[in-house]
């Protein structure tokens, strides 16, 4: 037969072990709980304020804590942001004639679509240089020989106005006086 005090002995092992079966799986929530929200969160009153929700409101402050969380970890969201960023440069990086808007490419001296000159190489070491510029990058050669060289060849095609206005104006005109004239 089992005396009072051996039954009291082991109820007491009993709430004794259940009592630190509780308190370790409080605390291990707790823990759980900070070191997930440190993940999710730099706030540190969020931060306090998660800790706190579960250790006052034990397992049903978890599920509060589970379902009110940040989606995403801080790690998640760099990393996502890197993605978006990388996305983005791809999409300014793809190089379009300003001509035509056909993509071309960065070796490409002009668009083989429009003939639109888009770079020109350096004059000491070919280089593909952008028009605007004035020295090279690589070898800092000034540009200026090639500059005052090369816009005279490309306003020619492009811009039949100009050598027009020059000499082949007054010629024609003289041709239609003629003409008139003659009638
Ligand atoms: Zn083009
Ligand atoms: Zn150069």
């Amino acid at each position: 037969m089992i005396d009072q005090d051996t039954l009291n002995t082991l109820l007491l092992y009993a709430v004794t072990a259940f009592g630190a079966i509780t308190a370790a799986l409080w605390l291990g929530m707790v823990i759980w709980t900070w070191r997930d929200i440190r993940q999710r969160s730099r706030d540190p009153l969020a931060q306090i304020a998660a800790a706190l929700v579960v250790a006052v409101l034990g397992v049903f402050g978890l599920i509060v804590y589970i379902m009110l969380r940040p989606t995403e970890t801080l790690a998640e969201a760099y990393e996502r942001s890197l993605e978006e960023e990388a996305l983005l440069q791809n999409i300014e990086e793809k190089p379009l004639c300003p001509g035509c808007g056909r993509p071309v490419k960065d070796e490409w001296q002009l668009c083989p679509y429009c003939h639109t000159k888009l770079k020109k190489p350096c004059v000491s070491c070919d280089t593909m240089l952008e028009l605007a510029w004035n020295i090279c990058p690589v070898c800092a050669t000034p540009q200026v020989a090639y500059e005052t060289a090369a816009p005279d060849p490309v306003p020619a095609p492009g811009n039949p106005s100009a050598p027009i206005d020059d000499s082949p104006a007054p010629e024609s005109e003289a041709v239609e006086f003629v003409e008139n004239d003659s009638y």
